[in-house]
């Protein structure tokens, strides 16, 4: 059996095993796509002491890190089911069976899509979903961010000290996000907020260049020009395969404590699947370190 297998290889996933393996015990690594994430993003600016990368550059790094060490990686295979016998037991899609003392969940999270016309199409070149990340890119421009609970108006308040002007588009007659954040959305010149509309398409021809939306009101179609769009209505946990296993939020993350460690004694979880607030590669990366130091603590006691 492993000593710790870490379900998930992106930033911590990679983080986690490396930080096992250099206990010296036997590791290993499943991941349905090796980099996670990552693999899915352009320029990164915020992975502090590289001033620039990109995604797949990251990613290449990261194996390459991963592999000086004795750890299986087993890629392109999905979890599908844990339990814990006399060791955890880690069923994958394909029916194998892996055996583990102890466990690290770092299935990472999904960016919910909006479904329209253009996204696809035009991410990373315009479409984005991260505005700690990109907003940047946006300076002095003109955006849109579609979603009005508390994540599309943090990243409207955030934006509007960035760009020149920012739409906030909300499905609903009324803005769900908390009053302070509202308040303070509402404080700002350079903002928008259109309710009661709906997103029809991103438009664009390379880039973006502007958005198609639905009034609900009067059911007419209306056009704005801009050159970017943050879609802000939700990040959704890869948590469903452990559902009734683990203790999860309502919204589908798994609870951890200090030490990363769940409701189940050595099954530990870290990254963006987690209850933790904020979903970044430096922070995905500290706490799967901090889950493998919390799962080396496990083994020695146990
Ligand atoms: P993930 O990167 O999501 O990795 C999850 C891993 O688990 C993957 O290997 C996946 O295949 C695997 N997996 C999922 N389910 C299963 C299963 N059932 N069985 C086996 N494996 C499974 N952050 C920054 O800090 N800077 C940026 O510039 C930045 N830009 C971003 C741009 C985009 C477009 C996106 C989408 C995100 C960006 N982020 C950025 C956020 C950052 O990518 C995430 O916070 C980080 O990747 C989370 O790492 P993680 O290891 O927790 O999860």
């Amino acid at each position: 059996p492993y000593d710790v297998l870490v379900v998930g290889g992106g930033p911590a996933g990679s983080s986690a095993a490396i930080y096992a393996a250099r206990k010296g015990i036997r590791t290993g690594i499943v991941a349905e796509r090796f980099g996670g994430q990552v693999l899915d993003t352009m320029s990164i600016e915020n992975f502090i002491s590289i001033k620039q990368t990109e995604g797949p550059k990251l990613v290449a790094s990261l194996e390459e890190h991963v592999k000086e060490y004795n750890i299986d990686v087993m890629n392109l295979q999905r979890a599908k089911g844990i339990e814990k016998k006399d060791l955890f037991e880690l069923e994958l899609e394909n029916g194998a069976i892996l055996k583990s003392k102890s466990v690290i969940v770092s299935t990472g999270a999904r960016w919910r899509n909006v479904g329209v016309p253009g996204e696809q199409e035009f991410k990373n070149k315009g479409v984005a979903y991260c505005p700690h990340c990109d907003g940047p890119l946006f300076e002095g421009k003109d955006v849109a961010v579609i979603g009005g609970g508390n994540s599309g108006i943090e990243a409207a308040i955030d934006l509007a000290g960035i760009v020149k002007h920012v739409t906030v588009l909300e499905f609903n007659p009324e803005l769900k996000a908390d009053d302070v954040l509202q308040k303070r959305l509402y404080s700002l010149p350079n903002v928008t907020v259109l309710k009661n509309v709906q997103t029809k398409e991103i438009t664009g021809t390379d880039t973006v260049n502007g958005i198609s939306y639905i009034d609900r009101d009067t059911e007419e179609v209306k056009h704005i020009e801009l050159q970017g769009v943050f879609v802000q209505i939700g990040l959704v946990p890869n948590t469903d395969w452990l559902e009734g296993i683990v203790e999860r939020n309502r919204i589908g993350e798994i609870i951890v404590d200090k030490h990363n460690g769940t409701t189940i004694p050595g099954l530990f979880a870290a990254g963006d699947c987690t209850d933790n607030p904020y979903n970044q590669i430096i922070i995905s990366m500290g706490s799967g370190a901090n889950a493998a130091l919390g799962a080396f603590d496990y083994l020695i006691r146990n």
